[in-house]
Order: structure tokens, then sequence, then C-alpha cells
């Protein structure tokens, strides 16, 4: 027994203030029980750090340990209370465990790379044994602990972002650090209040060395980073204004259809997909369609003819180069008689110099795009009561980056 003894008191770095006092066995039930007792003597006070006289034993707690070959293993000890004369009766932390934690340290870092490696959630808490609320507690104090440990010095761009989730009625609005490559903070709902959240989740100085930030053009999010970073440049995403652009050709195409059937012409009946695509992407039969569709007058290729031209204002160098072809092109696009595409030129100008910011930074939305369909993941289960509060813990356990895993010496 002295052997296992040994054994758990290296496994739990013990000090020398603590003993294994007992190791039960018990075979029918697959548990080890290793029963802890303290030597007594001088304590620490867990508040102030005064050396103090012990009180009394606080009644009995149990830590769930790494299994010992299937055999679930449970920790049992009655932890000392120090009498302090500062801080009154404390009890003092111990060296295997966080303060309110039901598992040891060791347990806890194993379940956290368990959880990172399985990247589902229920698969996980299965694998560990821990019911849902159990495993997503292990990842909240995880990220809790990640999030006073990092940090965010280094920031110079940042993307704000709304994705949606649970039923798709609800919002949350995602910082990301788009040079790190890591999601800083998601806040709830895609409000101006929520974006200041964001910017206010950054401390004072930090703020204020945030150079640009990538977004769409949301008036709320825009708002905010005007008001809580004056100095730094706003860039609109361009994989946005792409979107903006394809929606604009979509509706001419609507429009377009909806006129010919009613003549019993069937041209763009199917072809919504062909259009919105860059023809590179497309598959060879369906660009044939499409050049097929292109070589006649239709409003719908004129409209997505102007959606391709507008690739190049991306590629330009030099910003008084990129500010001239978005004059050509937004009048060409005002002059074409294609009122969707007019309207949305219209709303780029009121936008051109956030536009156009794009060449001083080169940043996008994007950049961050590995995290998307991760998101999109953990979407789907974040649903019921507390939805918002599990899914930013999940967002930020899975694509913060964080330094998770407890620090095994400093106890
Ligand atoms: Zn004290």
């Amino acid at each position: 027994m002295s052997d296992l003894t040994e054994h758990y008191r290296l496994l739990l770095g013990l000090d020398e203030a603590w003993i294994v006092s007992q190791v039960d066995l018990a075979v029918a039930d697959k548990k080890v029980e290793i029963l802890l007792t303290h030597r007594g003597g001088r304590l620490v006070c867990p508040d102030c750090g005064a050396g103090c006289a012990q009180a009394d034993l606080a009644p009995e707690r149990q830590w769930r340990h790494l299994d010992t070959m299937k055999f679930q293993t449970i920790v049992r000890a009655r932890t000392p209370r120090a009498n302090c004369p500062q801080c009154g009766v404390k009890t003092i932390a111990v060296p295997w465990a966080d303060k309110h934690a039901r598992f040891t340290l060791l347990f806890e870092a194993f379940a956290i790379e368990v959880l990172t490696a399985c990247s589902n959630v229920k698969r996980a808490a299965e694998l560990l044994g821990l019911d849902w609320q159990t495993a997503h507690g292990i990842m909240q104090r995880a990220v809790e602990r990640g999030m006073k440990r990092r940090s965010v010095e280094e920031v110079r761009h940042v993307g704000l972002d709304e994705k949606s989730f649970g039923r798709g009625q609800n919002y949350v609005s995602v910082m990301t650090d788009l040079d790190g490559s890591r999601v800083l903070e998601v806040t709830e709902d895609r409000t101006q209040v929520a974006a200041d959240q964001l910017w206010n989740s950054l401390p004072d100085t930090q703020r204020g060395q945030v150079l640009a930030a990538s977004m769409d053009m949301w008036q709320p999010y825009l708002a905010s980073t005007r008001t809580n970073v004056p100095k730094a440049e706003i860039v609109h995403d361009k994989f946005h204004v792409s979107k903006q652009l394809n929606e604009a050709v979509d509706r001419v195409r609507r429009q377009e259809n909806k006129a010919l059937r009613a003549e019993g012409d069937e041209r763009l009946v199917g072809s919504k997909q062909l259009w919105l695509f860059a023809p590179r992407n497309l598959s060879r039969r369906r660009r044939k369609e499409l050049d097929a569709l292109k070589r006649q007058t239709l409003k719908t290729s004129r409209a997505w003819a102007l959606k391709e031209h507008f690739r190049r204002f991306w590629r330009y160098v030099y910003t008084r180069s990129a500010a001239e072809f978005f004059e050509d092109w937004y009048g060409w696009a005002v002059r074409s008689r294609l009122q969707p595409m007019s309207d949305t030129a219209k709303m780029l100008k009121r936008h051109v110099n956030e536009l156009l910011s794009y060449f001083r930074h080169r940043i996008t939305n994007a950049m961050a795009e590995g995290f998307n369909s991760r998101i999109q993941e953990i979407k789907s289960a974040a649903r019921g009561f507390h939805a918002f509060a599990n899914y930013r813990t999940r967002i930020l356990f899975y694509c913060g980056k964080l330094d998770l895993t407890p620090d095994l010496n400093s106890h």
C-alpha cells in the first residue's frame, strides 16, 4: 500500500503538509477512493497570505481524479480552516484543485485536452463520463482562466462580425484579432450596445492602438466604432460588398424573369446560381450556359457584368487609381437603368472612404475565415436556456487561442 500511497502523492502533486492516509479499492463498484489528511500545524490564509493557526476542519469534500485503469478515482479530504486575525476563518487552498472545482487539476487538464481534441462537446462528455452541464462548467472555467492570462497588446487590426444562432432569430457580435487570427470577445445581439461592449472589452491603452477595423455596412457597428475608436480606420469587408452586389444582381434577375415568363419566355428559369458565382468557380457545363445567356441582350447579364467588373476594384495597388476606377464604375452603374444596381452603387458611394481605406490596410473579415465554419458547427449545439452564455464560452474555448490548462505548479 505504501507504493500506492507514494504513487498518488506524486500524481496529485502533494506538498509535505498532506499525506495519503488511505487508498480504498472497491472492485465491485470499479472505484478507487483516496483519503488525504492534512498534518496540521501553521496554515496560510487564502485571502491575505498571512500565517495563521488552524481553526478546525471543514466538512469532507470529494474531487474526481483521473481514472486509474478504468476505475473512477475519487479524492476525499477534510480541508483545514485557517483562523486569520485579519480575514476570519477561511478554508485553505488545496494543492490538487481549484477553489470551487469538483475535479482535481489533472482531471481538468485532461478533460480540456479531450474536449479540444473532440470538438464535439457531447461526445467528449461521454468519453469522460460527465454530464453535459459538468463538461460545460469545465469549459467555462478554462475560458475564464485563459481570458485572465491572455495578452491583447499586439492587436492592431480587428474584425467585427455578426453571427446568427439558435433558430436564426438571435444574433451575437464577434470581435476578432485579424493578425492573431483569434476571437477576442463575443457579445449578445448586434446592436450598438453590443458593439460598445466588444470595444470596451479591450483595455483603454490597447484600444487606442487599433489601426483599423473591418466590418460590413451595418450602422450600429459603424457608429460604435467611430465613438469608441475614433482614430481607427473603418474598412468595409470586401466579401460583404460582393454579397451586396450579388443580391442586387439577383433582384434584377427576379424582376426580369417574372416579366419574361409573363410572355412565355423561360430563358432565365433556373439560372439563379449562374450569375452569383465567379465564372471560374462554375462547372464547364454551367459556364457554357452562362456564356450563351450573356450573349443575349438581357438586363440580368448587364447587371452581372457590372458586378463582375467591380472585382477589379480590389486589385488596385494605389488608393488614387482605385478611387478613379470607382468613379467610372459608379457612373456606369447609375446610368444602367437597372434600379437595384444603381441603388447599390449609391450605397457604396456613401461608404466610399471606408472602401478605399482597404488599400491602406488590406484587411477582410475572411482573414479569420477558418472560424466561420467552426462557429457554425458550435452554433447548432447552442440552444435553449443560457444559449448565449454557452455559445460565447464555446466560441472562446475553440477559437480564442487561449491558454486553457490549469497551472499545475502554482498550487
Ligand atoms: Zn487573512
